[in-house]
């Protein structure tokens, strides 16, 4: 019915990049390093849908020996793996996230992360958190991290051809009459009989 899912990644800042993050791009005076746009929440983003569907991670379906991905917009990523959630027969229900970062703010930037990120995963506005923190005591001020975990849920049509199933089952007479006296609270008829029976005998007595 449900299944989580959850990624994680790192990336270090380097000068005369551009800095991509949650598909859009900062003002900063440096960006984040990494063979494709180094974009970090998108990459922890598509490890948490892999891994919900145990597809694997991002390195086995994006090799970063692959030249193709050299440079590449992340947001391909997150489709990809979109596309194996969905033929895993789930849809998304909602994401949440944090990033770590020394700097830029995230805070005045957030909405238009999260626009975009829910966007890329068509979900409504409030399906998708964004969150940000400072490395306090880290010692990792010149990296951004990001966290990720997503929760899916099983299509529509799985669920109905589940019912299906069950429906098409033979029915155990035995136990459904065990349950169903339960579910009425009904006592056992033998046990009735042996209460009552002893009551007159001790009337009897008196
Ligand atoms: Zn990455």
């Amino acid at each position: 019915m449900f299944r989580i899912g959850y990624g994680w990644d790192s990336h270090e800042f380097k000068r005369g990049l551009p800095l991509k993050i949650g598909g859009v791009k900062l003002p900063h005076d440096r960006g984040l390093a990494g063979h494709s746009d180094g974009d970090v929440l998108l990459h922890a983003l598509t490890d948490a849908l892999l891994g919900a569907v145990a597809a694997g991670d991002i390195g086995a379906h994006f090799p970063p020996s692959d030249p193709k991905w050299k440079g590449a917009d992340s947001a391909t990523f997150v489709q990809h793996a979109l596309k194996r959630v969905a033929n895993a027969g789930y849809s998304l229900a909602n994401v949440d996230s944090t990033l770590i970062l020394a700097a830029p703010r995230i805070g005045p930037h957030a909405r238009k992360i999260q626009a975009r990120v829910a966007e890329l995963l068509r979900v409504p506005l409030e399906n998708v958190g964004i969150k940000a923190k400072t490395p306090e005591g880290m010692g990792t001020g010149n990296a951004a991290i990001a966290h990720v975990v997503v929760l899916l849920v099983k299509k529509r049509q799985d669920d109905d051809r589940a019912l299906l199933a069950v429906a098409d089952e033979t029915p155990q007479p035995v136990i459904d009459d065990v349950v169903e006296r339960v579910l009425e609270g009904v006592p056992e008829p033998e046990k009735k009989r042996t209460s009552s029976s002893s009551k007159i005998t001790s009337k009897h007595r008196k």
